[in-house]
């Protein structure tokens, strides 16, 4: 698409699929090059250096937008391990998300399960392409034991809309499956606990991209402590799946300067799944 108003009209339905209501323009570098002569010098980014690809991703396919936009550099790697011969584990033993499930339904392995009313192992179809990854549940996603059911979740929908993802195509869950109380963050013993639960859904849906989102998402997946900040326009990697790191929606909810960097950061998981 080179059409100028072409691309303004993409530009602002996009931001309308987020809820955006505040216009932000896109970088200089989201802009294809017009080739029009007479630009004014200096009016016009240099291009970027040749990004660093992560092994086996190349760029995505024009119709995602921005595929000229080159790929974030590769970032942390993760392969967590994956037990012994010797030790039987139910979680690993689990042969569906729907065995997950069941054993996250009787889990008391944290405090959480104290004062849960359900736990929430997340949804989604077993071959989704997308797996989402929040922090934990809140308030209504305790009463009705699904993941981002929420104002948060009403705005993750919008996001994946508008990266042509249906909800319903997408595994969506969290790192602890037990609402924390007060909607604290989840304490290190209760991430430890709960992630054996996630790495299983993962290796049941073995998706093509994982978006992390959220501090707690992404340095939890991925083993890390990095700032939420120094996370983002990277290419991670969970046990060789890419993973893409943006935005909490509650974050979003708060602080609506953040919707145009997480537009960006879901574009290049978009641009993932389609390379
Ligand atoms: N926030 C999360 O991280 N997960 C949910 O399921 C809902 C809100």
């Amino acid at each position: 698409m080179t059409d100028p108003r072409a691309l303004a009209r993409a530009y602002l339905e996009q931001q309308q699929a987020l809820g955006t209501d505040a216009v932000v323009l896109p970088q200089q570098q989201d802009i294809p090059p017009s080739g029009t002569p007479g630009l004014r010098p200096g009016l016009v980014k240099p291009p970027p250096p040749e990004p660093q690809l992560a092994p086996g991703v190349s760029p995505g396919s024009p119709s995602t937008g921005g595929s000229d936009t080159p790929m974030p550099p590769a970032g942390l790697i993760y392969d967590p391990p994956s037990g012994d011969l010797f030790t039987k584990d139910p979680i690993r033993e689990a042969a569906s998300l729907a065995a997950v499930a069941k054993l996250i339904a009787s889990c008391e392995k944290c405090r959480l399960c104290e004062t849960r009313a359900h736990t929430v192992p997340g949804e989604g179809p077993e071959n989704a392409r997308l797996v989402v990854v929040g922090e934990g549940p809140g308030r209504t996603e305790d009463e009705t034991g699904r993941p981002f059911v929420g104002q948060a979740g009403d705005l993750l929908t919008k996001i994946l809309a508008a990266i042509d993802l249906p909800r319903d195509q997408v595994y969506i869950c969290n790192i602890v499956k037990c609402r924390p109380p007060e909607n604290r963050t989840p304490q290190y013993d209760e991430v430890a606990s709960c992630l054996p639960y996630l790495w299983r859904q993962i290796e049941l849906v073995r998706p093509k991209v994982i978006l992390a989102m959220g501090g707690t998402a992404a340095q939890s997946l991925l083993d890390a402590k990095s700032a939420l900040g120094a996370m983002r326009n990277r290419v991670h990697r969970f046990r060789g799946i890419p993973v893409v790191v943006t935005y909490h929606p509650a974050a979003l909810l708060r602080n609506p300067n953040w919707k145009k960097p997480t537009w960006d950061d879901v574009r290049f998981a978009r641009r993932l799944l389609d390379a």
